[in-house]
């Protein structure tokens, strides 16, 4: 409702790993729900093709109906898939289902398969699925090294059958995994690994001279596709910058480009959302004091209100960080904030879960002394309700991340009135200004730090509980005004459909 509907129209096939909430494990999932979406109300043909995981709760899909069964490659076989079709948060979606032992398990990753193996046959399995139904999108987008491949099969096999008309777009949502391969595990999917195996092509950049085995499904995917996006401008510049992709990067630099990721701002609406005790909104306010308290009873924390007769206003800020407990995102500063917050007499909730087992048993040591406490909870679990509920009830939201392709943490939270407080790196540097900064006072909403040292974090959360414990006028007007932010894709969609647009064959 509300958004126009562009003239030139196109059918866009997403080819992703993870789609909200039905295979969801960070942002990636988020971002492909939220563009499909949004290119929906704009009027465009969305499908999203996704591995059916063993995982994936089937309640969730609407309509779902095998359509087609089919053969697709591996090792000198034709494996038999089931394709299904049915539909998530309004976007149809097509699930692949191989007859082999790929993606069963009762997780979307990790699984006692080879992943990379998996997902080169769920990239191939995909076009083959275009091909025997005659499917030809205009745009075929895939996301991350899990796909990185697909545009190498398309120009190098399938375009040479009889798909003719889509041109590929990849969109890298994190640097940091690129799909490592050797040669004869992409041969092992029709394609010549050997012939990949060069600087212009997959060869990694890192390993020339010395091992030039080894390819880079990302780094395909950058040669191959007709146009690369990452999640942020400043992302965009830190790659180019420094990383190893960083030549691969330059020598493609007229067909790459930043665009900042959006949230779906029906998902994640503080006026309508279910999980909430109270609905609110920039305007009206007052329900956030109930979801703070909500949370806080629910957890043992102190909330304000009526105690032993006498009313407690309380002065007490609410923390929240809820992210991956991966090193990326900044363990020690998170761990560091926990300590701190405390120290400022402030309360903090972590919600997080680690896929690392040494860093699984630091948080639960850590969960285990601070839980007993009045004003710190770690909860290590992955919940979507508690999130929720988490972000409407928080003051400040921290993302202390060491580097952030775009982070979804820190809009999300905007949007549900908790002020960010975040370290200055990719996306983070693209969505939040300081509050101190004269510079641009206009734009300003929280509180930056740039160091990646404790002293550095301090400083931020403590010029932030200033504000909120000295200045409650200002603090509800910027509560308000981080509400009213829009970092919607129904903002940032356009981006998207250009750069399609600039690709497409007509
Ligand atoms: P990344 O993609 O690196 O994980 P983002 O900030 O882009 O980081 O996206 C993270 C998304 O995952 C957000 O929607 C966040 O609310 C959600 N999330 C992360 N950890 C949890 C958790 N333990 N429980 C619920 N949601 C989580």
């Amino acid at each position: 409702a509300g958004v126009e509907q562009d003239s030139d129209l196109l059918h866009i096939v997403h080819v992703t790993a993870e789609m909200a909430p039905i295979a969801k494990v960070g942002g990636l999932g988020d971002v492909v729900t939220g563009l499909g979406r949004a290119c929906l109300k704009r009027g465009h043909k969305v499908d999203v093709m996704l591995p059916f995981y063993e995982c994936i709760p089937k309640h969730c899909i609407n309509e779902l109906a095998l359509i087609k069964t089919y053969n697709s490659y591996h090792d000198g076989n034709w494996v038999a898939c089931n394709a299904y079709r049915g539909e998530v948060s309004g976007v149809p979606v097509i699930l692949i289902e191989p007859s082999n032992h790929f993606f069963k398990g009762t997780n979307i990753y990790g699984g006692s398969y080879n992943e990379l193996e998996a997902y080169l046959f769920f990239s191939r399995a995909c076009l083959e699925w275009m091909q025997v139904t005659a499917t030809q999108p205009d745009i075929i987008h895939v996301h991350e090294w899990q796909t990185g491949a697909l545009p190498l099969f398309y120009w190098d096999m399938y375009h040479f059958l009889s798909l003719q008309k889509p041109r590929i777009v990849l969109t890298i949502h994190n640097m940091e995994h690129h799909g490592e391969c050797r040669q004869e595990q992409l041969s092992k999917f029709g394609l010549d690994g050997s012939a990949y195996a060069t600087a212009d092509k997959a060869v990694d950049d890192r390993t020339v001279g010395h091992n030039p085995e080894r390819l880079s499904l990302l780094k395909g995917g950058i040669v191959y596709s007709n146009a690369v996006v990452t999640v942020s401008p400043t992302y965009l510049k830190e790659t180019l910058c420094s990383g190893w992709l960083s030549g691969a990067l330059m020598r493609n630099r007229d067909k790459y480009s930043g665009i900042l990721n959006g949230i779906d701002t029906e998902m994640w609406n503080p006026a309508t959302d279910v999980y909430l005790p109270a609905k609110f909104d920039a305007s009206k306010t007052e329900g956030k004091r109930i979801c703070k308290q909500f949370v806080q009873r629910g957890l043992g924390l102190p909330f304000e209100g009526i105690i032993r007769g006498t009313c407690v206003t309380d002065q007490v800020p609410l923390v929240i960080c809820i992210t991956r407990l991966v090193a990326q995102k900044g363990l020690h500063l998170i761990t560091h904030a926990i300590k701190h917050v405390e120290e400022l007499g402030g309360q903090m909730v972590v919600l997080g879960r680690a896929s690392d087992g040494r860093v699984e048993r630091e948080f639960e040591g850590l969960a285990e002394s601070h839980n007993k406490g009045s004003n710190i909870r770690i909860l290590l679990m992955y919940s979507e309700e508690l999130s929720h509920m988490l972000y409407s009830a928080a003051d400040m939201v921290l993302v202390p991340s060491m580097y952030e392709p775009c982070g979804l943490a820190q809009m999300i939270g905007m949007r549900y009135g908790a002020v960010p407080i975040v370290r200055k790196t990719g996306g983070l540097a693209d969505t939040v200004f300081d509050m101190d900064d004269q510079s641009h006072s206009e734009i300003a909403n929280g509180f930056v730090f740039e160091g990646i040292d404790e002293g550095s974090l301090n400083c931020a959360l403590g010029r932030a509980f200033s504000y909120y414990q000295e200045k409650p006028n200002e603090w509800k007007a910027t509560v308000q005004k981080v509400m009213r932010i829009d970092n919607s894709w129904n903002n940032t969609a356009g981006k998207y459909i250009d750069i399609y647009n600039s690709v497409r064959v007509r």
